[in-house]
């Protein structure tokens, strides 16, 4: 029998993880570069937190959540976690953070999970990086996380991308605006699609980013122009400051997010080396959010990014994985137990180095160690046996010479020959 790893996950195997590791560095280093602090929510959540923050009529909480558990639970079923901003609110209101300090800057790096049509850039479980700055209503904040993403994908060698960014209003006015579109909508309801229909009931702003639809509803009037007055400084705020940092962007109408939970500003990032599935980061502002989930009434923005997207659109390899410092070598079997114990101890010394585990001749494991790229050799015959001493091979000059176990620690720490 054999086995095969479930629909839409994927393997990262050890001839990949170095692009996941240079994108991983890249974003750590970013984040702290930003002042953001690193927050470690559960996998799985009470499948309530999702409804209560990402929104019953959003298609991931809808159709899209790994659900178990028994619902005959007082406490309810559990979810995995289809994004990370519901839990990491929930930490941050749990954990009374906003007690201690008005403004948090958080980042994650962690998988998420969606039960959703698997294709290419689209998994079950994929992997989010993001970001939360809670706390603060200033946009400067907005700009800050569209500059921190722009800093990450010029770090990871992400060259083709482009950012759109929207306001869809405040809860002052975004009613206003619901009906204007409603209003605008209606006339050709029959024309569109079935999702559009019932989004027009339950979520009309999703209607402007249904891409099936979007000749018909190109027209439609934009949020931006109905929004208040505030609304519209903060929008002419952010884009000040995007001008200001050179980040290029476009104003587009059609981005409204997904998720219930946004105000303000929205925004995407998305990349033409991509395919269909081009959005590489969606962010915006959730200036209810964290009360809603039993908070303080405080602002916040943040914004989630998908790695596998942005590995997709990477250019180049990474760098190669760095060769070993050496590679032991019994000349005979009685000298595997010493070859060992050096290995060992060169190992916790700080050095990198492997030997042979399949009880090969001394050539095939000469074979080996060159196959390592390993800069030396440490061989034990049994003449170094008796003496207690070792023969450190230079593998690119081809010299040899017996050493102590301590010179040859140093000159194996000092990389000199
Ligand atoms: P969203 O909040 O749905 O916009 O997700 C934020 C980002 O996560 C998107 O821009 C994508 O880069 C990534 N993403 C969302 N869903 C998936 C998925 N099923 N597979 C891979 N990446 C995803």
């Amino acid at each position: 029998m054999s086995f095969r790893a479930p629909e839409g996950t994927h393997d990262i195997l050890p001839e990949e993880s170095p692009r996941w590791r240079r994108l991983e560095d890249a974003s750590r280093s970013c984040f702290e570069r930003f002042g953001y602090e690193e927050v470690r929510p559960p996998i799985f959540e009470y499948t309530q937190l999702f409804h209560k923050s990402s929104g019953e009529t959003t298609d991931i909480v809808e159709k899209e959540m790994f659900t178990f558990g028994d619902p005959e639970d007082k406490a309810g079923t559990y979810s995995l976690r289809p994004e990370l901003t519901p839990g990491t609110i929930r930490a941050l209101v749990e954990g009374g953070l906003l007690a201690k300090k008005g403004v948090w800057k958080l980042w994650y790096l962690g998988p998420a999970f969606r039960k959703e049509r698997p294709q290419k850039g689209r998994f079950r479980q994929f992997t989010q990086l993001g970001v939360e700055a809670v706390g603060s209503a200033d946009p400067l904040v907005d700009a800050e996380t569209m500059i921190l993403f722009s800093e990450i994908l010029k770090a990871a060698g992400v060259e083709a991308w482009e950012l759109r960014i929207n306001s869809i209003g405040c809860l002052q006015c975004r009613g206003g605006y619901r009906e204007v579109l409603k209003n605008a909508v209606r006339p050709m309801l029959g024309t569109l699609c079935d999702n559009c229909k019932t989004r027009f009931e339950r979520n009309v702003f999703r209607i402007l980013d249904c891409k099936a639809d979007a000749e018909k509803t190109r027209n439609l009037p934009p949020a931006i122009e109905h929004t208040c007055e505030t609304c519209k400084a903060h929008m002419k705020a952010v884009e000040a400051a995007l001008r200001d940092a050179a980040v290029s962007y476009r104003v587009d109408p059609r981005i409204v997010r997904g998720l219930d939970y946004y105000t303000r500003t929205v925004y995407e990032f998305s990349s033409s080396a991509l395919g269909a599935q081009d959005a590489l980061c969606g962010g915006g502002r959730y200036d209810t959010l964290v009360k809603d989930m039993g908070g303080s009434d405080v602002g916040s923005v943040g914004f989630a990014a998908g790695a596998e997207r942005i590995l997709l659109a990477m250019k180049g390899e990474a760098a190669a994985r760095r060769p070993l410092d050496f590679f032991g070598v019994a000349v005979q079997e009685p000298q595997r137990a010493a070859v060992f114990r050096i290995v060992t101890d060169l190992r916790r010394a700080g050095l990198s180095g492997d030997m042979d585990y399949e009880g090969r001749s001394v050539k095939a494991q000469m074979r080996s160690a060159n196959r390592s790229g390993a800069r030396y050799a440490v061989l034990v015959g049994p003449d170094e046996a008796a003496q207690g001493r070792l023969k450190l091979k230079d593998m690119q000059a081809g010299t040899e010479r017996a050493v102590t176990f301590d010179e040859a620690r140093e000159i194996l720490k000092g990389g000199k020959p």
